[in-house]
């Protein structure tokens, strides 16, 4: 397929347009061909530049606090003229609170300001193509992880007082821990206990304590998932899955990627976990 086009416009006021431009740039770098519409267009004649440029998507931009109404009228005005297929992304100054009325009014993103534009340039890549890249979202919360210094001496609250069902006790290797597993609805405890000193476990503990380690999310293809989080500069501690527990693959993301927590992604084979 050819070039994807993207059409970036400023509906509104707003005189600032470096952010406009910063994005329009970025996307030419992912190899899109871009058209800036310039400052203070309004939601029409975005629309029809949009179909005269016969763009695959549309970027909004608004620093004007004008989004709640600019944006969705862009969306009535494409609709009016039988583009409403065409996707439309939006960013700038929104506050997240504005994010659920806007996707409701037609918009299919909205990246904030902590967004990079890497992540945007991808985003708009898997709607144009989505066979190309799949996030989609996991499946559940697989375990939470637990560290501890002993699972011998751990595991009488979960099942004593929880009332919890352990399914299996088992060595780690390539983790350098013991794993104990806790069935709670869905989901499980994963109690973790050092097999030896340089255990990233042990270093935990000394570190902080015992306390909750990491939550595991269960999705599929995970080595898709991580081909594509190395592609949007998402930083992992394992650009490759390990075998883990339960002949699962795991592969952790580093916790500055999710606000402190570390996060793992697992994948279980079809029925090896039941
Ligand atoms: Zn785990």
């Amino acid at each position: 397929m050819g070039k994807i086009r993207v059409l970036i416009a400023k509906p509104g006021l707003d005189g600032h347009d470096r952010g406009a431009l910063v994005i329009a740039q970025a996307l030419r770098d992912h190899g899109m061909e871009v058209i800036y519409t310039g400052l203070r267009q309004s939601p029409i004649q975005i629309a029809q530049a949009a179909i005269q440029e016969d763009v695959d998507v549309i970027g909004l931009s608004s620093l004007s606090g004008a989004h709640r109404t600019l944006f969705p009228k862009v969306i009535e005005a494409l609709k009016e003229r039988n583009a409403g297929d065409i996707p439309v992304v939006a960013g700038g100054v929104i506050p997240s609170e504005d994010i659920p009325y806007l996707i409701e009014k037609g918009i299919n993103k909205i990246f904030t300001s902590g967004s990079s534009t890497d992540v945007l340039a991808n985003y708009i890549k898997q709607l144009i193509s989505p066979e190309a890249i799949n996030v989609a979202p996991p499946k559940k919360i697989a375990h939470i992880g637990i560290a501890v210094q002993s699972i011998d001496q751990a595991i009488s609250f979960y099942t004593d007082m929880l009332g919890l069902k352990l399914e299996g006790v088992e060595a780690v290797e390539s983790e350098g821990v013991k794993v104990a597993f806790l069935k709670i609805g869905e989901s499980r405890f994963e109690l973790l206990e050092p097999l030896h000193e340089s255990s990233t476990i042990q270093k935990f503990l000394n570190k902080k304590g015992e306390g909750i380690h990491h939550i595991a999310l269960e999705v599929d293809n995970i080595e898709d998932r991580l081909t594509q989080y190395k592609q949007a500069g998402v930083k992992l501690i394992n650009e490759e899955a390990n075998t883990g527990a339960q002949s699962s693959q795991i592969a952790f993301i580093h916790p500055k990627v999710a606000n402190g927590v570390l996060l793992e992604l697992c994948q279980h084979d079809e029925g090896s976990e039941s």
